[in-house]
């Protein structure tokens, strides 16, 4: 619901708000607290005429200095919700560089940085101006209360009343309370803004996943997964994505799923994870309701690869080893394998070690589905969900990693997700999804028999591969 610069923005800027309060304005208050309770009394002692003029102008330079930080503080405040929204824009620029280009969009997109960061300079230069006024103001106040001390007390030493050395003594003891009273003012402004900060974070922090499990139910599942009329509707666009969906896979059992696009299909693979809850219908694991498990043992125990591929800037050994840090060498080469992946890692000089993204190696397409199939694979889950996955590569690696997958699906209940019906061949049960709603089930055979929607679908994708639109 929230964007990456908004939340980056709130970890980084607004906690060191919170920081600058717990740490500066309690030391500061501390400091003031110390230092009066020794002066003052002195100074009352040795003249209490010459104290209060001395003291006078002390509360005017604190109130000062609260209202010019006050000040500060809006802008800072304009200013780095500038500052968000320059760093979402860049952010978003260097992920998306190469559409960027493609789309011939880069003069557009300069023109578009070069008026955000306008906006945030003349911001900038706002605060600097009020920024200026604030230690000569400072200096000011200073100042006029050592005119006054010189100037009262020096009518006193004429007097007779004190000598000489008291007004040096009492020039002493205002430099000392200045600054804690100006630091009284500033910090006073400082907490204002903290708790503004604080807010945002609670915000943050308060927010309760809907997601909780109802009896924290740890236990090793088999596998057997069954949709009792499920529907589903997105909360956040009120899309509704699945209409009244019942289907069984039993345990060890692959059940494929296919559909064009916007069909629902991902939604079933967000459903099984637990990414969502149902929005009507019931989700059975096992025979137990989903929302029973623990969330953390049931999705540690399914090996799920997005449809979108997400790679760390790490090591192929790593991305790997993600889901499972004590994978052992032997399990980890099995896994790139059983992907069809190995022999492409092999030709790196560095292997396994190569470093990805950034400043390693960028991978193809079809080398980062495979590696996301490695990693899913690599955990030894019990419930396999493929969506999509193999969309980045051509018809004979995708068969050569489904005969590999064969071998891994044996003990496992598989879930694979195509608009492509050439993945789909090799399990027993298809469904046929057409937005959100279950239109046609059965084996490959027997729903080629039936001509509907599948045989449509299987014929088009068929003419398609073999006058080559595909490879
Ligand atoms: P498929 O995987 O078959 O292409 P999806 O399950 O991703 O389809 O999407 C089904 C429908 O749900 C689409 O209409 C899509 O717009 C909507 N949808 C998918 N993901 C989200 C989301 N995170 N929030 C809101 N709506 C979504
Ligand atoms: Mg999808």
């Amino acid at each position: 619901k929230n964007n990456t610069g908004d939340l980056m923005a709130r970890i980084s800027e607004d906690v060191s708000q919170v920081r600058m309060y717990l740490g500066p304005a309690i030391m500061y208050i501390i400091d003031l607290i110390v230092k009066f309770a020794i002066t003052i009394p002195i100074m009352l002692m040795v003249n209490v005429e010459l104290s209060v003029y001395t003291l006078l102008p002390l509360p005017i330079l604190s109130i000062s200095i609260y209202f010019i930080n006050s000040l500060i503080n809006k802008r800072s405040l304009e200013i780095q919700r500038g500052l968000a929204r320059l760093s979402t824009f860049v952010q978003e620029s260097f992920s998306g560089i190469r559409v960027i280009k493609a789309f011939v969009r880069e003069k557009d997109s300069t023109e578009k940085f070069a008026e955000e960061s306008n906006k945030y300079r003349t911001q900038s230069l706002k605060l600097t101006v009020i920024n200026s006024f604030f230690f000569p103001l400072i200096m000011m106040l200073t100042g006029l209360s050592s005119i006054l001390v010189i100037f009262i007390g020096g009518q006193q030493v004429i007097h007779g009343e004190i000598s000489y050395g008291n007004i040096t003594e009492f020039i002493f003891y205002l430099n000392k309370l200045t600054w804690p009273v100006a630091a009284l003012g500033w910090t006073s402004s400082l907490i204002q803004r903290a708790e503004a900060s604080q807010q945002r974070i609670n915000e943050f922090l308060h927010t309760k996943t809907e997601i909780v499990s109802e009896k924290n139910l740890v236990k090793p599942i088999n596998g057997k997964i069954v949709f009792d009329h499920v529907s589903f509707t997105y909360p956040d666009s009120g899309i509704q994505a699945l209409k009244d969906v019942s289907f069984e896979v039993k345990e060890g059992e692959s059940l494929a799923i296919v559909g064009s696009t916007g069909s629902g299909k991902s939604t079933i693979a967000n459903l099984i994870c637990r990414m969502y809850d149902v929005t009507s219908g019931k989700i059975i694991i096992d025979g137990h309701g989903i929302r029973e498990y623990q969330l953390n043992s049931l999705r540690g125990q399914i090996g799920y690869i997005p449809q979108d591929v997400f790679l760390f800037s790490d090591s192929i050994k790593n991305n790997i080893a993600f889901g499972k840090t004590d994978l052992s060498e032997e399990q980890m080469i099995q896994a790139a394998k059983d992907s069809d992946l190995y022999n492409n890692i092999i030709v790196f000089p560095e292997k396994f070690e190569t470093i990805l993204g950034e400043r390693g190696i960028t991978l193809s397409g079809g080398q980062k589905q495979r590696l996301s199939i490695a990693r899913a694979v690599a955990r030894e889950p019990k419930i396999l969900i493929l969506d999509d996955c193999l969309s980045a590569v051509d018809t004979k690696t995708e068969n050569s990693i489904l005969n590999s997958l064969q071998k891994i699906m044996k003990d496992k209940t598989t879930v694979i997700i195509s608009h492509r019906v050439s993945s789909v061949k090799l399990t027993k049960n298809i469904l046929m999804l057409a937005e959100g709603e279950i239109i046609e089930r059965g084996t490959h055979e027997e729903l080629m028999g039936k001509q509907g929607a599948y045989y449509a679908l299987y014929q088009k994708q068929m003419m398609e591969e073999t006058t080559g639109a595909e490879g």
